[in-house]
């Protein structure tokens, strides 16, 4: 019998919502703000303490026993600070003593980037799910990631390995916002996807949405400005996810967000361009799967960083 719950808050640019997890990864109770990404860094703050006051209200709440955060990076879990990218009024804030003064109570509390987090929801109840070795990315504005290594979420020292999205597989591409050169994000966001099928002469619709997802919607339409755009995103993420396979000998890459909404739109050529840049015989056997764990990935993913931060006797159940 599992009782305890666990305490996750998902941090992002657009909200942090918070939530009261079971061993089962079920949601018992949540709440919600919009970040208020472009206040100052005590604004932010207040509203990660409306999130974590509404989840104190609930007579649940007591059963917590530990306390998961899963933020937009980068973060160093190391020093328990964050330095979210969208959020400016945050820069290396010390947000686990914050969190840990603003509950008023003591919980073991642990923190990881939220590629990571995704990656430990989709091991533990989406597509990675038996895998003991897999890549799993989030493809939407940015393009981020997280491994599962020898069968557990590997979040490295700081809380950011598996950050795909920037690693260059282009060496004399675009520069990235990150200061490197044809990264992985650079090619395959959604953002990017739109600029190149505009750029090379792609119309929006008469409702002029010029979104990756209107791209998609061209590309299943035959347009070949809008797939070809496409193809090229989907040889980015091919090249990055042959690269960690060689590299760490993943079995599995799974991929969500945004942008894997589009489908066999972009699934399609990425299963193709693997065959390309997978070719060694220990990597030619991975498969690509979409991910399934939704937009709840990062408060359950939070939720079982912070399980498996107990250790062995935690671990939720129904893993691998
Ligand atoms: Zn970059």
């Amino acid at each position: 019998m599992h009782n305890s719950l666990v305490a996750a808050l998902d941090i992002g640019g657009t909200k942090i919502a918070g939530a009261l997890v079971d061993g089962n990864g079920a949601i018992l109770h949540r709440a919600q703000r919009p970040t208020p990404a472009h206040d100052d860094g005590e604004t932010v703050m207040r509203a990660v303490e409306n999130v974590l006051a509404e989840l104190a209200a609930s007579p649940l709440w007591v059963r917590a026993t530990a306390l998961g955060i899963g933020s937009a990076g980068p973060v160093d879990a190391s020093a328990g600070t964050v330095s979210p990218v969208n959020v400016p009024g945050w820069r290396g804030f010390p947000l686990v003593e914050r969190v840990s003064h603003a509950i008023g109570r003591h919980l073991p509390i642990t923190l990881v980037g939220d590629g990571v987090a995704m990656t430990a929801a989709e091991h533990w109840q989406g597509a990675a799910r038996g895998y003991d070795n897999a890549l799993c990315m989030v493809v939407s504005t940015g393009v981020g990631g997280g491994l599962v290594l020898g069968g557990k979420p590997h979040a490295g020292p700081t809380g950011n390995a598996g950050h795909i999205g920037h690693i260059s597989v282009d060496l004399d591409g675009d520069l990235c916002p990150c200061g490197g050169r044809g990264c992985v994000e650079r090619i395959a966001s959604g953002p990017n996807i739109a600029r190149r099928a505009l750029e090379n002469g792609w119309r929006p619709g008469p409702g002029g949405d010029t979104s990756a997802a209107a791209v998609a919607e061209a590309a299943r339409a035959g347009d070949p400005v809008a797939t070809a755009s496409y193809e090229r995103a989907a040889q980015a993420l091919a090249a990055g996810i042959a690269a960690t396979a060689t590299l760490v000998e993943i079995e599995i890459a799974v991929v969500g967000g945004g942008v894997a909404g589009a489908g066999d739109v972009l699934f399609g050529p990425l299963r193709r361009a693997l065959r390309d840049y997978a070719t060694l015989s220990f990597v030619q056997r991975l498969t690509v799967a979409p991910a399934v764990t939704g937009t709840d990935a990062g408060l359950v993913g939070a939720a079982a960083a912070a399980t498996l931060g107990q250790g062995e006797a935690a671990v939720p159940a129904g893993r691998g």
